[in-house]
């Protein structure tokens, strides 16, 4: 199995994973083209894809589904019954192609778990997809704390996805309004470089292999200091990346390093 992040932000995240019969995504923002341009580097077409999995309503995770499915006949839509009348109302032309969730489910031969996220959507959920070999990859991004629920989650998995949206005093100090500052930082918001580094910590000892940095801030984070953060984080529990774990940025341009999951 292959997973690829493809671009993650609030301009737009798409991550493609595929284990060379069926390939999903998760969420489906951007805009069609963007898409199309990312799934052929990967030698794909949107004809390809078997499945969306959607974690939320927000703007930056569904802009192209109306589009996607005009152009993709057959997949089906993946969202929690929680999630299903927020995204009906922004994405109407979907209405007959979503697939419900209450409970783990299956999607040809993976298995697909849900993460419930604390974040101001309807519903917000992180997955966790396995392959018929036993493989798990993870993505959770969207979500504004971190309890022992979000590690367990991990568990098990080969490559997670985590997000790693602020830097706190660059959000703080920065020109964002107050409210969306409050946002931001409250429980139902973000996680910050530090929160993501407190999960990161903890992924060794669990044995993840690969961990992506995701849903970066072009406004209140850079790429150095999301990745120093968490080496600093990871330095603190005395592990090394590269050696403990390997760390990856998940960009939100010019993204995509596919990572290949297996034993
Ligand atoms: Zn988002
Ligand atoms: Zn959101």
């Amino acid at each position: 199995m292959r997973f690829c992040n493809k671009y993650s932000g609030s301009r737009g995240n798409l991550t493609l994973i595929d284990d060379g019969k069926t390939r999903l995504l998760i969420d489906c923002g951007g805009g069609i083209r963007s898409i199309k341009a990312a799934l052929k580097k990967e030698a794909l077409s949107i004809d390809d894809i078997g499945g969306v999995l959607i974690t939320h309503e927000h703007t930056d995770h569904i802009s192209a589904l109306n589009s996607f499915v005009r152009a993709n006949k057959k997949a089906k839509i993946y969202v929690h019954q929680k999630g299903y009348n927020a995204l009906t109302v922004r994405v109407p032309k979907a209405e007959d192609r979503i697939v419900c969730f209450e409970a783990p489910f299956v999607v040809d031969s993976y298995f697909v778990e849900f993460y419930p996220c604390s974040h101001d959507a309807s519903f917000c959920c992180g997955y966790k997809v396995t392959e018929e070999k036993g493989m798990s990859v993870a993505s959770v991004t969207d979500t504004g704390k971190v309890d022992s629920s979000l590690i367990e989650f991990f568990k098990g998995c080969h490559t997670v996805l985590i997000e790693s949206n602020h830097d706190e005093i660059m959000l703080k100090q920065g020109n964002y309004p107050y409210p969306l500052k409050r946002r931001i930082l409250g429980d139902s918001g973000h996680l910050s470089n530090l929160q993501a580094g407190e999960v990161l910590s903890t992924l060794p000892d669990i044995n993840v292999k690969n961990a992506f940095l995701a849903h970066l801030s072009l406004e209140n984070n850079t790429e150095e200091i999301a990745f120093s953060t968490a080496l600093s984080s990871l330095s603190k529990v005395g592990a090394k990346e590269g050696k403990d774990i390997n760390l990856f940025i998940a960009r939100q341009f010019c993204g995509g390093e596919s990572i290949i999951v297996k034993k």
